[in-house]
């Protein structure tokens, strides 16, 4: 049913205008630049979460909307953390998204380049070796206020530089014994330009390169040139880069080479979810979640798995747009863009969750009658199916008080409800085990009211969901709720955000299924009538025992609970751009 190539280009949405696009727009303008080239460039040490799904979505359907090119670069410059089962992750997650890059780079592929382009730099006088370790370097360039100290190395001449540098890179010292750092500024009023380092000493093997290497260059040494070699005209990154920039520019203009742009924009916080890849890792290491691909997870892996379609994704990401300040985002306006895909999209099917028996006293024993049920009322192509109806079904024990309290309108004794699409039932009676729970609801039925069509405008006030006993399917089925407590997770330091997690994240009942959603594969989506969106989980289903997740609830409860309606994307504003970035809370 889902073609890559067709969600990132079928969205109805105006193109949007922001100040990346400004610029874009006046460079090509101006003749600056000819044709678009953006990147997206994870370092592979673990697994996208929804922060990249913005990163991503922004590089991509820019470079869409002006005709231009993306590429993907694995920023593999740090051998420690790196790995090849990333790589592949990496790239099927930005396919999954509907995004496919026009080339796909590796900065390790660099590491030639970036080496002469350092020793260049040495013989200009702009890098010197400093045998400092790390903690002192770090202390002698000051703060903020304070202006940093020169290292005694700095003045060592080119040649002696040069000397040293290769002696580094031929594997003559330990880890930590050498920097090669850029001569530029100790004083100047943005640390990052007070010498920073450029390449250290790491004897580890590179999942790309081997044992080749011995030194690496730094995040800053590489970023820039990597963009440089590739001719990317426009390099967008998020705004903790922003101090970063000067830098970026400075190597690029000691180097003499393409020159591209960069554009910092805000970082996608979403309340309830972690977007750090380290944290992440702490909650898989430490046993907390069931891996990267958890349901409850922020990670692309995690929000395929649990249902979310990649339209929303790709919708929502647009929709919060970029910004120069960083924002958190309800959760609510997620799924705000999940549930309006799914509800045109995914089938109806009725599954009771927590079933109770009902019996139906007058129906003539034995007999099975199919009624007629509708698909998807948004869809009318989606057509109907037919549905076993018995004398013995299940309905969910929350539609049934033997005490109503005030305003509830569902069963209870002597009063009439709508089974969906089947009949009009009363409830006559109850059997009761020896504790005084109710264990059965006998109800008659009216043979009039076939289809659940009121006969001679008798008014029902409730419709209720129900399966067939004898006919229904057995299955496990996993609701969720948020996988920490506290909307801010990331506030918490070190260890702390584990304090935090919510211990009833995850539940497990056992469902009764209409019959028809045996046939459901895994990773197919439906909604359960009343009871949200749900996916047969593509991992733990088995060929006989289906399981399904709750991909989100048709209303937000937690909303309810608050009293308040839903905030941002909410129905009333279509989720359209003109309802201001609805749902973002401005947070520096
Ligand atoms: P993490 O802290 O999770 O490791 P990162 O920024 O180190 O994130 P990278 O793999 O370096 O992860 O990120 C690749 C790209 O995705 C970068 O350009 C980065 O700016 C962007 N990105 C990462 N997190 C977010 C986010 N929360 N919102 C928007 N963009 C993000
Ligand atoms: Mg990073």
């Amino acid at each position: 049913m889902f073609t890559p190539a067709m969600t990132a280009t079928d969205d109805d949405s105006p193109p949007a205008t922001d100040f990346v696009r400004d610029r874009i727009r006046a460079d090509l303008e101006s003749g600056k630049v000819q044709q678009v080239v953006t990147r997206f460039p994870p370092e592979p040490n673990g697994y996208l979460h929804i922060g990249h799904a913005k990163a991503i979505t922004l590089s991509f359907s820019v470079a869409q909307e002006f005709s231009g090119k993306c590429h993907l670069r694995m920023d593999d410059t740090n051998p420690e953390a790196e790995d090849q089962e990333f790589v592949d992750a990496i790239q099927e997650d930005v396919r999954w998204l509907g995004f496919e890059w026009d080339a796909l780079y590796y900065a390790a592929d660099y590491f030639d380049q970036l080496y002469d382009w350092a020793e260049q730099l040495v013989e200009k006088g702009k890098a010197y070796v400093d045998d400092q370790d790390a903690e002192t370097i770090a202390r002698m360039r000051g703060t903020v206020t304070e202006p940093g100290t020169n290292s005694p190395f700095r003045d060592r001449t080119p040649g002696e530089n040069l000397e040293l540098l290769r002696a580094m890179k031929a594997g003559k010292f330990g880890d930590g014994e050498k920097v090669l750092r850029a001569k530029i500024d100790m004083s100047s009023p943005n640390l990052n330009l007070r010498d920073p380092v450029l390449y250290r000493i790491r004897h580890s093997h590179h999942q790309r390169t081997g044992d080749k290497w011995c030194i690496y260059p730094m995040y800053d040494w590489a970023h820039g040139q990597g963009d440089s070699i590739e001719g990317i005209t426009h390099s967008l990154c998020t705004l903790e880069f922003e101090h970063h920039r000067p830098l970026y520019d400075w190597c690029i203009e000691q180097l003499g080479i393409h020159h591209p742009q960069q554009i910092e924009f805000s970082r996608l916080n979403v309340e309830y979810m972690l977007t750090s890849k380290r944290r992440l890792l702490q909650l898989v290491e430490g046993g907390h979640v069931e891996g990267w691909d958890d349901p409850r997870m922020p990670t692309i892996r995690g929000l395929r798995r649990r249902g979310y379609p990649p339209e929303a994704l790709v919708k929502f990401c647009k929709h919060v747009g970029v910004a120069k300040f960083n924002s958190t985002h309800e959760v609510s306006l997620l799924d705000y863009f999940v549930r309006d895909h799914l509800n045109k999209i995914a089938p109806r099917r009725m599954a009771v969750l927590d079933p109770i028996e009902l019996v139906i006293d007058n129906w003539p024993a034995g007999q099975v009658e199919m009624v007629e049920a509708i698909n998807n009322p948004e869809d009318e192509s989606a057509g109907t199916r037919q549905i076993p109806f018995s004398g013995r079904l299940y309905i969910e024990r929350e539609d049934f008080m033997e005490e109503p309290v005030k305003g509830f309108f569902r069963l209870a004794p002597d009063r009439e409800v709508r089974l969906r699409y089947g009949f009009f039932v009363k409830c006559v009676s109850v059997d009761k085990d020896d504790d005084g729970n109710v264990t059965r609801v006998h109800c008659t039925y009216d043979p009039a009211s076939k289809g659940g069509n009121s006969p001679e405008g008798r008014k029902v006030k409730a419709t209720l969901h129900w399966v067939s006993a004898d006919h229904a399917i057995d299955a496990e089925v996993r609701l969720f709720e948020q996988l920490f407590t506290d909307p801010d997770p990331a506030k918490a330091d070190g260890e702390e955000f584990l304090a935090l997690l919510n211990p009833n994240s995850k539940r497990s009942v056992a469902g009764k299924l209409e019959p028809s959603l045996g046939e459901f594969a895994p990773g197919d989506r439906c909604q359960f009538e009343r009871l949200g969106y749900f996916t047969v989980d593509p991992k733990d289903s088995t060929a006989d025992q289906p399981v399904f997740l709750r991909t989100t609830t048709l209303k937000d409860p937690w909303k309810k609970k608050q009293g308040g309606g839903q905030k941002g994307g909410g129905k009333g504003k279509g989720g359209g751009k003109g309802g201001g970035k609805g749902g973002g809370k401005a947070r520096r």
